[in-house]
């Protein structure tokens, strides 16, 4: 068994896999240019997908989540889960998903293979969660969480962007939700993965330490809960409740020096660091008479080209999050 090493001695275990840029949601931060409406459903075929896997899995990564876009869109979603759980073998195969069509597709995502999921939520508000989203009904994201929570699928994670002056005013609500349910709140801070100017940037970027005090302010002091320390969220407990509010602080605190990740994008390009533009295009490799092998031999390229830390200083990028995948 093979490991795939990066050229500052990471160990490269994760794939993140975008399997359309399409997205039936329009957060701003994430698609202020409306390519989630505009864009074909992406050019990675599931055999190409199914390719990719079993050369990450020969290359010893043992996880793989599928994103997007919104990955449900895909209607193959269920076949790539299916081939990387059942025929490729990887040990945690995961999606991270907005929700809204999860109360219909949970039964054949589980029965395909499934092992966990991680449900995207800015809002409780009806009305700010129809905002944020452009058009999203938060009661068809409840009744996909609850969907989860029926087929046995915990904890359930719920992650939550903060961004000032839009959702600042939700941050309590979404952690209280900890108080009775065994979800875990986690609060990622906003990245500059959108076209907006480095000065509107930093404008809307609020700090987990700000987005803790807010919670504190609220609810009283946090307890910390031990994790795993190379586990990118920080998780705390307000004393007594069931749940537990995480703080991904990427920005703050960036978890560079543990990187596991690599990333392929829908259309067909390996990413080796979110915030860093570098990116491999591997379609011919994907043509080649034994794809497999060369997309291994494009892993190993990629890898080499992984850098130390992503880009620190706000920069307007031409890509946003959701043509990279989250
Ligand atoms: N559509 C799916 C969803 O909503 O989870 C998957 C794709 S979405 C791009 C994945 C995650 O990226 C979401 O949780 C979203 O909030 C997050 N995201 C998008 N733009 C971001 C940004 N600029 N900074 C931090 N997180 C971002």
């Amino acid at each position: 068994m093979h490991t795939l090493i990066d050229q500052h001695g990471r160990i490269v275990r994760d794939l993140r896999i975008s399997v359309t840029p399409r997205c039936n949601y329009r957060c701003t931060y994430c698609d202020p240019l409306g390519v989630g409406h505009k864009e074909p459903a992406g050019v990675v075929s599931a055999q190409d997908v199914a390719n990719v896997v079993e050369a990450a899995v020969s290359l010893g990564m043992t996880s793989v989540r599928f994103t997007g876009g919104e990955p449900l869109l895909r209607k193959e979603l269920p076949a790539m889960i299916r081939h990387a759980k059942r025929v490729a073998g990887v040990e945690d195969v995961a999606i991270t998903t907005n929700g809204s069509l999860l109360a219909r597709r949970l039964p054949e995502l589980v029965e395909a293979g499934l092992d966990r999921l991680n449900v995207s939520l800015d809002a409780l508000d009806p009305e700010a969660f129809r905002l944020l989203t452009s058009g999203g009904r938060i009661e068809t994201v409840w009744a996909g969480i609850e969907a989860i929570v029926a087929a046995g699928l915990e904890p359930v994670k719920l992650n939550a962007v903060v961004i000032r002056g839009l959702n600042e005013g939700e941050v309590a609500g979404l952690a209280g939700l900890t108080r009775d349910r065994p979800f875990q709140v986690r609060f990622i801070e906003y990245m500059h993965l959108d076209n907006s100017s480095p000065e509107e940037y930093r404008g809307k970027y609020v700090s987990g330490a700000e987005t803790r005090l807010l919670i504190e302010a609220a609810f009283g002091p946090l307890q910390a809960v031990p994790v795993d320390p190379s586990a990118p969220a920080r998780l705390y407990r307000v004393d007594g409740w069931r749940g537990a509010i995480g703080f991904i602080n990427s920005v703050s605190e960036p978890f560079c020096a543990g990187c596991s990740r690599m990333r392929l994008t829908s259309d067909g390009r390996l990413r080796p660091c979110l915030m860093h533009d570098w990116e491999l295009d591997v379609r011919h490799a994907l043509r080649a008479a034994d794809p497999v092998a060369a997309i291994r031999e494009a892993f190993v390229l990629a890898a080499r080209n992984k850098v130390a830390t992503g880009i620190k200083t706000p920069v307007v990028r031409d890509r946003t999050m959701v043509a990279i995948g989250g």
